[in-house]
C-alpha cells in the first residue's frame, strides 16, 4: 500500500496537481527535467509577478507553498523511465541526472564570476548569458546552483581540470564526483503526465527576416523582455540599444487560438508601457473566425489590424525596420516603419514527449500530444488505467483549462489510494505542525493568482 502519486512535469499543471493532492493527504513526487521547478512560467510564478508585489526578492504564495508542503518532493533533472504494476500499486522507475551542486549552496554566485564558460540562458530565451555553473533567476526552487556538465571544461573523463569554481566555493557545495545519473524506484497509487509544451523553435522565421536585425525577435524572446523579473526588468526594449520602442509590430504568421491569445497579451503590455503605436500583421487572408476573434481583442486596444502576404522586413534607411507586405483587404503594396518587429510563435508538443508516452506506456495521438481516452465526459484518462494527463500535454490549452484538469487529474489519482492511508498522512501532518499544510486561505490566494497571472499572459481580453 503507498500513500504516493507520481507528477511527471514540474511546470504549472503538475505542481497544481501536486499541491492539490498533497491537500488530499497523499505524497506527491514530482519529477522535472530541467534544472528548476516552475516549466515555462518558473519566472513570473516563483518570483515577483506581474500581478503580485514587485519588489526584488517577493515570493509567491506558490513558492512558499511548495517549499514549505513536507508532503511534495520536487526531484529536478530527473524523467521517468517506466512503470510496472496497476492502478494503486505501481512501481515506477526514475532517472536522476547529477546536479554536481548541492543544498549546501547559498547562492553566493562567487562560482558564476570565475567560471570561464560562457552560454546563453534557456530560461531568458537566449537574450541573457549564463555560465556552465549557473541558477536560471534570481529565486529557484530548488535554491542551489547547477552545472551543466556539457558545457564545463571538467567534462568526464577529466583530462584538463578547471576546477576554478570549487575553488572559490567556500561553503564547498561543489563535487565533480557525484555519480552522473541515479536511478530510483519508487511505489506509487497512480501517476499524473503534465509535460506542459514546447514554444515552436524560430527556424521557420528566417524567411520572415529573424536574425537579419536584433530588433527582429520573436514572441517567445519578447516574453521574457516583458515578464518581471527579467533581463530588462519587465519592460520591452530594443535588443539593438536597449531604448524604448515608440513602435512594434506584431506578426501572426499561424493565427492558432494560442498565438492569438499571446498576441493579444503582448499587445495589453506593450500599450500598459505606453509604446505609442502597437500593430498586428496577420498573414492570412481575413474571414477565420478565429482570425476575426483576434482582431476583436485588438480593436478594443485601439490596435490596428492588418492581413497581408509576400511580408518582408529590412532595415530602414533612417534607423528602425522597414516592413512591406500586400494588404489583402485593399490588394495593394504597403509599406510601414517600427522600431521593433515581433514573430509570434505557435506551441508544439512539448520535447521527447514519445519517449514519456513509451516510458509511461500511454499511447499518443495524431496530433503528436498525448491521446486521451475515458469518455466519461473529463479530458485527463490516458489509454493507460491509473496514468492521468493533466495540462498541455494532451494539446495546447489555456491556464484555466489546464488549471481544471490538474484539479481533476488529482482527485482521480487519490482515489485510487487507500483512504486509511490518506487519513494517517492527514494526522501526521496535523500532529507536524499546521504551519507545513497549505492554509486554506492561502491556497485560494494562489490559486487566484496563479489564475490571474496566466490569464494576463495567454487569455487577456
Ligand atoms: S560558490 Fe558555492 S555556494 Fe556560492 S553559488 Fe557557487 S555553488 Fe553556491
Ligand atoms: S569547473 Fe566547470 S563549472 Fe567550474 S568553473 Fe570550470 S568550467 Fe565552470
Amino acid at each position: 500500500m503507498t500513500d504516493s502519486i507520481l507528477v511527471v512535469g514540474g511546470g504549472i499543471a503538475g505542481l497544481h496537481a501536486a499541491l492539490e493532492c498533497a491537500n488530499a493527504g497523499a505524497r506527491a513526487i514530482v519529477v522535472e527535467r530541467g534544472p528548476v521547478a516552475g516549466g515555462r512560467l518558473a519566472a513570473t510564478m516563483l518570483e515577483s509577478s506581474a500581478i503580485g508585489d514587485r519588489s526584488e526578492g517577493t515570493r509567491t504564495p506558490l513558492f512558499n507553498a511548495l517549499v514549505d508542503n513536507e508532503n511534495i518532493e520536487i526531484m529536478t533533472l530527473s524523467e521517468l523511465q517506466g512503470i510496472e504494476g496497476k492502478p494503486g500499486n505501481f512501481t515506477v522507475s526514475i532517472r536522476e541526472q547529477a546536479r554536481f551542486v548541492t543544498d549546501a549552496c547559498t547562492r553566493c554566485k562567487n562560482c558564476h564570476t570565475v567560471c570561464p564558460q560562457v552560454s546563453p540562458n534557456e530560461f531568458d530565451a537566449g537574450l541573457t548569458h549564463r555560465k556552465a555553473i549557473y541558477t536560471p533567476m534570481s529565486d529557484t526552487l530548488p535554491e542551489a546552483y547547477v552545472i551543466n556538465i556539457e558545457d564545463c571544461l571538467n567534462t568526464p573523463p577529466n583530462y584538463l581540470p578547471c576546477n576554478r569554481c570549487i575553488e572559490v566555493c567556500d561553503d564547498q557545495a561543489i563535487f565533480f564526483d557525484m555519480a552522473l545519473d541515479t536511478v530510483h524506484r519508487r511505489q506509487v497509487g497512480a501517476v499524473i503526465l503534465a509535460p506542459g509544451f514546447r514554444t515552436e523553435e524560430p527556424i521557420r522565421f528566417a524567411e520572415l527576416g529573424y536574425g537579419k536585425h536584433p530588433d527582429i525577435v520573436t514572441s517567445a524572446e519578447l516574453q521574457r523582455l516583458l515578464e518581471d523579473p527579467g533581463p530588462t526588468g519587465g519592460y520591452a526594449s530594443k535588443p539593438s540599444n536597449e531604448e524604448y520602442p515608440e513602435s512594434v509590430l506584431l506578426v501572426l504568421d499561424n493565427p492558432s487560438p494560442f498565438a492569438l491569445y499571446i498576441v493579444a497579451s503582448q499587445v495589453h503590455q506593450l500599450l500598459e508601457q505606453d509604446v505609442e503605436k502597437v500593430n498586428v500583421l496577420i498573414l492570412s487572408p481575413p474571414g477565420d473566425d478565429s482570425v476575426e476573434a483576434g482582431r476583436a481583442m485588438a480593436a478594443d486596444h485601439g490596435v490596428d489590424v492588418f492581413w497581408g502576404a509576400m511580408f518582408k522586413v529590412d532595415s530602414a534607411a533612417g534607423g528602425g525596420l522597414e516592413v512591406s507586405y500586400e494588404d489583402l483587404t485593399s490588394h495593394r503594396f504597403q509599406r510601414g516603419c517600427y522600431d521593433m518587429v515581433v514573430l509570434c510563435n505557435d506551441v508544439e508538443p512539448p520535447q521527447g514527449l514519445g519517449e514519456l508516452a513509451e516510458s509511461a506506456g500511454v499511447e499518443l495521438a495524431q496530433s503528436g500530444y498525448l491521446a486521451v481516452s475515458g469518455g466519461n465526459g473529463t479530458a485527463i484518462g490516458s489509454s493507460r488505467p491509473g496514468v492521468f494527463i493533466a495540462g498541455c500535454g494532451s494539446g495546447a490549452k489555456n491556464i484555466k483549462m489546464s488549471l481544471a484538469e490538474a484539479q481533476a487529474a488529482a482527485r482521480a489519482a487519490t482515489d485510487l489510494l487507500d483512504p486509511r492511508i490518506l487519513g494517517t498522512a492527514d494526522e501526521a501532518a496535523d500532529e507536524a505542525g499546521a504551519e507545513h499544510r497549505i492554509p486554506p486561505a492561502v491556497q485560494d490566494d494562489m490559486r487566484q493568482q496563479l489564475e490571474q497571472l496566466l490569464y494576463a499572459l495567454i487569455n487577456r481580453p
